[in-house]
């Protein structure tokens, strides 16, 4: 079966053409796609035998909403996906004054093992195909009714962990006849692989690049994140500064930040001294709850900041968002928790 929402409209145009078509039909339904179909039928300009053969040559990935939730905190919107094959997995709606953000998914759980993360519980299934990361903002639009200006990679997976298709999903969301999202208005997140962040920077996407840091010495950094025993921070912190250079676009380094475990004025200084030449800017994460790790937030995220500043880091508190609906960082999983945990009920909401 051809996944027709992962192509890209000169593979649509192959296809058809192979069809006997015309080379119009290509950006017609490409344009069905991005718009959001759920079946051939909708396509209602094209002709009936062609939708009649698309339905026997091609799947059509329309995740099914298992569960949304609405923040009364500040309308925040979850969405757990069931995918074709019944997995799951989470995408989140968020709404600030310059315009609304989806975080998407890249993988159907996770293997980096990151020690606070809900997401990496039972470690990966699988890869998320391309229409499967699309799908989750056409929907998420489709069923909100809302306007998307941003998209963050900051959802259950590591992006960098699945190249291929992450890269058609940005190639695909960001074209004018899709939803034509900016590069410069989507942000990919990373444990920090640094091969795959040299790929990256060949290709020279205007996309921001946030990495994963958290801490600025590998005896903790390792800790928090297994990833470090392989690659090391001094590695990483070679290979983003490489990055800067190549594609001129600065890092953004997240920073979530733990109770006694990588708060303290040193670590502070040592971090700035680690950014040292190099413009980046640090976004510090008050660390989220999760029911099954040890670690509890610091209480000296002012402080931090403030000591970064001292040495001219620039550094930036991110704001929680669904905090009452466990939305944010950290926080997503592919499968409801059991019933009677940490959680309620879900608010269907329209
Ligand atoms: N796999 C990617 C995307 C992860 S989600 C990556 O590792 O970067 C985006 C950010 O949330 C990452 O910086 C991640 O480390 C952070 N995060 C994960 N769990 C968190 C938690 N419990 N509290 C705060 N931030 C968390």
């Amino acid at each position: 079966m051809i996944d027709l929402r992962s192509m890209l409209p000169e593979e649509l145009e192959r296809y058809f053409q192979e069809l006997g078509q015309p080379r119009f039909r290509a950006m017609q339904v490409f344009r069905w796609l991005h718009r959001g179909v759920e079946s051939f039928d909708e396509m209602t300009d094209l002709p009936r035998a062609l939708r009649e053969r698309l339905g026997e040559d091609c799947v059509l990935t329309v995740p099914r909403v298992e569960r949304r939730q609405v923040s009364k905190l500040d309308g925040t919107i979850k969405y757990l996906w069931r995918l074709g094959d019944g997995n799951c997995v989470e995408t989140v709606l968020m709404r600030y004054k310059h315009g609304n953000t989806v975080c998407v998914s890249s993988q159907v759980g996770c293997n980096m093992g990151c020690v606070f993360c809900a997401s990496t519980l039972g470690g990966k299934v699988r890869d998320l195909a391309p229409s499967e990361i699309l799908a989750q903002v056409i929907f998420t639009k489709k069923d909100s009714g809302a306007e998307i200006s941003n998209i963050v990679m900051m959802g259950i997976g590591e992006p960098l962990d699945n190249f291929d298709a992450v890269l058609r999903f940005l190639e695909l969301v960001n074209h004018p006849e899709g939803l034509n999202i900016g590069m410069r208005h989507i942000s990919l997140s990373t444990c920090g692989l640094v091969k795959q962040i040299d790929k990256l920077a060949g290709l020279g996407l205007q996309l921001t690049l946030s990495v994963s840091l958290h801490a600025p010495e590998d005896e903790t950094r390792t800790r928090l994140m297994p990833v470090n025993r392989a690659v090391g921070v001094d590695l990483l912190m070679d290979t983003c500064r490489r990055y800067f250079e190549t594609t001129g676009r600065r890092i953004s380094y997240e920073y979530a930040m733990a109770d006694g475990v990588n708060d303290s004025d040193e670590q502070a200084d040592r971090l700035a001294a680690l950014l040292r030449g190099q413009p980046g800017h640090v976004n510090l994460i008050p660390l989220n709850e999760v029911a099954e790790s040890p670690l509890r937030p610091s209480r000296r995220v002012r402080q931090f900041q403030k000591r970064l500043e001292s040495h001219g880091v620039t550094a930036t508190v991110r704001r929680r968002l669904g905090g009452d609906i466990d939305a944010s960082c950290g926080q997503l999983r592919r499968r409801r928790i059991a019933e009677g945990e940490t959680h309620t009920p879900e608010e269907g909401s329209t």
